[in-house]
């Protein structure tokens, strides 16, 4: 009889974590606009989202900006480096060592001094050449790239933004300010190919406020979209989670 109840047991809570795992999304945001991240960290809290916040220039920051940080970190959320110039990747002259001696690690160390432990970048822009990729991914966990809706399509439609468990430690991301006009609909096919198939959408965005300038998100529309998250199930993840989340799905699979 005991063993009949530790067995039931056992089978509802591996299918509640099964139901938990199925599927999941990273929300990222760049550049520094910190003050109104924070501005907003009762919305992130509301709809339980963690996310992953991507700093450039680093250097820059003053102290209340960097008490901010501390906040949106004390609340579970991931700090990432995105460079300590904003430079693209593309446009660098010289080889990935440069790239990594002249924009990354002097953004790393800083952060580092500041008390942020980093294991992903932002490549600012978006993107990057392979002989960088493969040469930051010796100092960094995860490398995000950036893209937008440029085929006006739904965006199940874009498998780079979908983490998987063969490909995590380099992925896309879609962004979702105004200026990339994504609906909520459009983002409601993204969620159900990542349930779908057991993957995680990548979204990014920049400053959160209601001028519906460009590189803005309106906090109304990223409340619909944690809405949506919540209606579907779906959690969110910070960049640094992929690992775990994937090596439990392995361990789920060969069960
Ligand atoms: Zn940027």
């Amino acid at each position: 009889m005991k063993k009949v109840i530790f067995i039931s047991i056992t089978l509802i809570l591996f299918s509640c974590s099964s139901l938990l795992k199925r599927g999941g999304i990273i929300f990222t945001f760049d550049d520094q606009y910190v003050k109104s991240w924070v501005a907003n960290r009762d919305l992130f809290k509301k709809y339980d989202v963690k996310a992953t916040f991507f700093i450039s220039r680093p250097q820059l920051l003053d102290s209340g900006q960097v008490r901010d940080l501390k906040i949106l970190q004390s609340d579970g959320n991931e700090i990432g480096c995105h460079g300590v110039n904003h430079l693209n990747a593309m446009e660098f002259a010289g080889p990935a060592v440069k790239y990594y001696k002249e924009e990354v690690e002097p953004a790393i160390s800083k952060l580092n001094v500041l008390g942020f432990r980093i294991v992903s970048f932002a490549y600012p822009f978006g993107p990057a050449p392979d002989s960088v990729d493969s040469y930051l991914l010796k100092h960094v966990k995860y490398l995000r790239k950036a893209t937008w809706n440029r085929n006006n399509t739904t965006i199940d439609t874009y498998d780079n933004i979908y983490a998987r468990p063969d490909s995590f430690h380099i992925v896309n991301s879609m962004g979702i300010d105004c200026n990339y006009s994504i609906t909520v609909e459009n983002l409601q096919a993204g969620i159900s190919r990542a349930q779908k198939n057991n993957e995680i959408l990548v979204l990014h965005a920049h400053l959160l406020d209601t001028s519906g300038l460009a590189y803005t998100t309106n906090p109304a529309f990223l409340e619909q979209v944690f809405k949506l998250c919540k209606k579907d199930k779906i959690r969110s993840y910070r960049m640094e989670d992929m690992e775990d989340f994937f090596s439990q799905h392995k361990l789920k699979d060969s069960r």
